[in-house]
């Protein structure tokens, strides 16, 4: 989608510190980390949010959910555990409409919901 940045960097016209790729969804790093690891695992396609999913979606988004553990392995927080959350619309802050999976860890985290 034009003007999307995740759109961009899926399509490598924008730079990211990419994990892992491949023909359907694309893992980097967030550019403003919030625990020792934060990657985000995106579609290649462009989807605004889990509100957007259609039942043809279902296993692009287990897709994503194996693509992060797989990743999380790779960055050896499999066993210490990490967290996996799609933010979606405003009460949850979405700042990037463009479908993306937050894989966290790497530190003991609470949750206070603030
Ligand atoms: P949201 O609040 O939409 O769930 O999270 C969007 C995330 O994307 C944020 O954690 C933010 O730091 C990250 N982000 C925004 N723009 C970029 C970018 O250009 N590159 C990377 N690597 N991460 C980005
Ligand atoms: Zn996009």
């Amino acid at each position: 989608m034009n003007g999307c940045i995740f759109c961009k960097i899926t399509a490598g016209q924008a730079p990211a510190a990419i994990l892992y790729e491949d023909e359907l969804a694309v893992a980097f790093h967030d550019i403003h980390p919030v625990t020792p690891t934060h990657v985000l695992v995106v579609p290649r396609r462009h989807i605004t949010s889990v509100n957007d999913l259609t039942p043809a979606d279902e296993g692009l988004v287990g897709h994503l959910v194996y693509v992060a553990g797989q990743v999380a392995r790779q960055e050896g927080i499999d066993q210490s555990g990490y967290r996996l959350i799609f933010n979606t619309g405003p009460d949850a802050g979405q700042a990037v409409f463009h479908l993306h999976l937050h894989l966290i860890g790497g530190r003991r985290m609470g949750f206070s919901i603030k």
